[in-house]
């Protein structure tokens, strides 16, 4: 199958059912074996140095991986990603531009997949073919998560990267299939991770400290029981149709739809305490005033640019923000105790 590169979560099984294999660049730049490495590449190009390092690897892997068709999504995700789209073009990619509708609206969203459909040369009757292949695969993931905070039998890590990695299925969805198959059975022989540590919330963009900033947690006693936008790449709500399914993932509408879906996991997952992760100069990180007056738990907001681990200053901000949490849940122990 020839690849397209995405560069989001998009309506894969249009591009399955056109014969495409997707490729999520981002999965691809943080899995590099050096992506400073693929910064570079586009800062020798001219990418300014206050550009999210996320463009700027996805920019990397396009020019080193020569991956030569890309499908950018315009609405809903990056208003970098336009520039980018531009420069792509005068490189001599070809480009295929994807607008999510500017809120979730089913008619709207039919409307711009059988856009993509006839972009791409295929029916939305072949791509709801794709998404029922897909399902099972999906469920799996959704299994992963409900064994990650309901029974503590998955690592925060694993959580995340299995999860993560439904934007594109690790671009082949069989093979994805069978190994986290393998997995989920592993996990039902394993310990249960301790009741005593606390629960936290991942939410925010996936973090450029990759297994770093999740096994540090847990060395503090603490676990991701969950993570927000790598759930939603799962699609838990599928609904009855692919217009459906992208109506009901948060991602790309407003913030508010996602703070509702965060109030609800918050609740039902018994989380302690939230951590934002913004990354340097998006957009996106503005969304932490409104996430600090909707949420009613202890918040901390990390700021990650191109550093790919832990600095010993995030470490100890972690650390005291660890201790905070804890202490406030002693507190509300007690409270309740005295209320008894
Ligand atoms: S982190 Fe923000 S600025 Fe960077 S690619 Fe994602 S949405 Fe765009």
């Amino acid at each position: 199958m020839k690849k397209i590169g995405i560069t989001t979560t998009v309506p894969i099984e249009i591009l399955l059912a056109a014969g495409y294999q997707p490729v999520d660049l981002n999965n691809v730049f943080i899995t590099d074996p050096s992506p400073e490495r693929l910064i570079n590449i586009a800062e020798r190009a001219g990418f300014p140095l206050n550009c999210c390092s996320w463009i700027k690897g996805i920019y990397g892997v396009c020019m080193d991986y020569g991956i030569d068709t890309i499908l950018c999504v315009t609405t809903g995700d990056c208003s970098n990603t336009i520039m980018l789209m531009e420069v792509l073009k005068l490189k001599g990619l070809r480009v295929i531009p994807f607008a999510y509708p500017d809120q979730p609206d089913i008619q709207r969203m039919q409307y711009a997949l059988e856009t993509l459909a006839e972009t791409l040369g295929t029916t939305l009757e072949d791509a709801n073919r794709v998404r029922d292949e897909l399902k099972s695969s999906r469920h799996l993931a959704l299994k992963l998560d409900r064994l990650t905070w309901g029974q503590g039998l998955v690592s925060s890590w694993e959580n995340h990267l299995w999860l993560v990695s439904t934007s594109d299925f690790n671009q082949d969805y069989h093979k994805y299939y069978h190994q986290l198959q393998k997995l989920l059975a592993e996990c039902h022989q394993r310990q249960s991770y301790p009741t005593d540590w606390l629960r936290l919330a991942y939410i925010g963009v996936p973090s450029v400290y990759g297994q770093d900033l999740y096994r540090y947690l847990e060395s503090n006693r603490a676990r991701v029981v969950f993570n927000e936008i790598q759930r939603q790449f799962a699609m838990p709500k599928p609904g009855k149709s692919l217009a459906e399914q992208y109506s009901n993932y948060t991602y790309p509408y407003s913030i508010y739809q996602r703070l509702k879906d965060i109030t609800t996991e918050l609740e039902r997952r018994q989380v302690d305490g939230v951590i934002h992760y913004v990354q340097a100069f998006c957009h996106r990180g503005i969304g932490d005033i409104i996430f600090r007056d909707g949420l009613k738990l202890p918040i901390l907001t990390l700021e990650g640019n191109d550093d790919f681990f832990l600095t010993t200053h995030i470490k100890t901000r972690i650390e005291a923000f660890l201790d905070m949490v804890e202490r406030s849940r002693q507190n509300l122990k007690y409270s309740q105790q005295a209320v008894v």
